[in-house]
């Protein structure tokens, strides 16, 4: 998986990885390729640079064909509006229909039955698609996915008679790799109650590496311990989520299941994707697997609750708020905030006005509103389950002190950065709604105005998310991304200057603490 991703991130981030394996001398560029999963580091100044002699890294990542451009495709699909739904796929591969690139893909298929089985149709486009050929990514990667299901099967026999739903998944998850719909898996993943304490997050897929389409689907597995207490009491906190749907500034409230699978989990190893500090994640995105059978919440106990990423953030706070407001950050105020988060990705708007799905509807802007509408779902439900005596003022505080923290930026965004950039959005909502004042080079919050601020913010994420118009969103976007030297510039200098580690290295439990 790792490797997957790798190769899916830059055309020679294999060849460079066999060539540090080679060198284990320089250690620090093998560092960095750890860190950065590849060739191309974030510098300090947020910009993305190649640490060795390779190519610089585009939007078609590797992804698409080299040099391939939005224009272009654009251009291409515009006049070939029938191919844009397998070349647009979130689990397909596209490369120039060349003779070699089609033969390859034929042999494929004549070598492993399995993938034509599973992909019908596959062998007659292939035969007859010209410019561009849309791979499924079993069939672009087919040795790599045939050994993970191998893997995966093998998994199953060994958890079998702990947990025989979890090997059942895992077994499910295999096929799904082969065929390249994960309905099954997913199925089994998000309703079915393990047995054991084991849960994996197996598969491509988060987009937030496509620059260009915002739609590919990017490797990842993680294995998680569950952590019961924890869970348990989470989920009874989730009584309360019809309610919070019910309360947001929209008229199209739905009907929303309380009976969320949410766990809290110690993370034991991840790979490709998902490696990193990341503290939650709720799957699947797809709206129609969502709809039919839920999304699964697992929350990372271990990576949200750390000391040492906890005292980072509290620095970085405390040297952009005003003195007295210093001590607001909570480590449990960010546990509840990044909880709410997660279940906000199920509440308000899922689909446009006219039925279509937000990210297609969307595209590149589509993650960066989910993941806005997500941070103000759960500032908006901390409010309430504050009301409701769920929470005391104390933990509300907190958890509003942690949304202040995670709008800050200590870089100027890049507008791929779909996180970032509207984090920026918020922060500078925030100081138009009053909820922010820059006062002699630091930020008063007003906890009065905050909440209004929010409501406000996230009523118009709803109404551009429901009117799924690209232009609108781009432009709501260009107009609230303004770095102000003289403001934005002068806390991010504070923000650095406080620091002491910007970037993380995770070493993990089940991988011996290797890499
Ligand atoms: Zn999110």
């Amino acid at each position: 998986m790792q490797q997957l991703y790798m190769a899916q991130r830059h055309p020679q981030a294999l060849n460079a990885e066999a060539y540090l394996a080679a060198h284990p001398e320089l250690t620090r560029e093998n560092d960095l390729f750890r860190m950065n999963s590849g060739p191309i580091a974030s510098t300090l100044d947020n910009t993305r640079e190649p640490f060795l002699t390779v190519s610089p890294e585009t939007p078609a990542r590797n992804m698409f064909p080299a040099g391939a451009t939005r224009d272009s495709l654009d251009a291409f699909l515009a006049a070939h509006p029938e191919r844009r739904a397998a070349l647009l796929d979130d689990r397909a591969l596209v490369v120039e229909a060349t003779a070699e690139n089609r033969a390859h893909a034929l042999m494929v298929l004549d070598h492993h039955p399995v993938f034509d089985a599973l992909h019908p149709g596959l062998r007659a486009r292939l035969q007859s698609e010209e410019t561009y050929l849309a791979l499924p990514y079993s069939v672009a990667y087919a040795h790599d996915i045939l050994f993970i299901t191998d893997r995966l099967n093998a998994a199953a026999g060994a958890v079998e008679s702990g947990d025989a739903a979890f090997a059942r998944y895992l077994r499910l998850r295999a096929r799904d790799l082969l065929a390249d719909d994960y309905e099954g898996g997913d199925a089994a993943w998000v309703t079915s109650a393990f047995t054991g304490n084991l849960n994996a997050q197996i598969g491509s897929y988060e987009t937030y590496d496509d620059a260009l389409y915002g739609v590919k689907t990017f490797f990842s597995l993680s294995l998680l311990v569950r952590d019961r207490a924890r869970s348990d009491e989470l989920q009874a906190a989730l009584a309360d989520i019809q309610i919070v749907e019910n309360a947001l500034p929209y008229a199209h409230h739905r009907e929303v299941r309380t009976d969320i699978p949410v766990g809290v989990y110690n993370v034991v190893a991840d790979f490709g994707q998902a490696r990193g500090t990341n503290t939650a994640t709720i799957l699947p995105n797809e709206a129609y697997l969502a709809r039919q059978y839920g999304r699964t919440i697992l929350m990372r106990g271990n990576i949200l609750l750390d000391e040492s990423i906890f005292a980072e953030n509290q620095r970085a706070f405390s040297a952009a708020v005003i003195a007295n407001q210093a001590g607001d950050l909570t480590a449990e105020g960010g546990f509840y905030r990044t909880l709410w988060h997660e279940i906000g990705h199920y509440l308000g708007v899922d689909q446009t006005a006219d039925g279509r799905d937000l990210d297609s509807a969307l595209e590149d802007t589509a993650d960066l509103l989910e993941e806005m509408k997500a941070d103000l779902v759960s500032l908006t439900s901390a409010r309430i389950l504050q009301q409701r005596g769920r929470l005391t003022e104390a933990q509300l505080q907190g958890i509003y002190a942690s949304g202040i923290r995670r709008v800050l930026q200590k870089n100027r965004p890049r507008r791929d950065q779909a996180y970032q950039t509207m984090q920026l959005i918020q922060w500078n909502w925030f100081m138009d709604r009053g909820a922010l004042r820059f006062e002699n080079g630091r930020l008063r919050i007003d906890y009065r105005r905050y909440p209004e601020a929010v409501t406000s913010l996230l009523r118009e994420v709803l109404v551009i998310q429901r009117a799924g118009d690209r232009n609108a969103a781009n432009a709501f976007v260009e107009r609230w991304t303004t770095w102000r030297p003289e403001l934005h510039e002068v806390i991010a200098q504070r923000m650095r200057e406080s620091e002491r580690t910007r970037y993380t290295i995770v070493t993990y439990e089940a991988l011996d603490g290797a890499r």
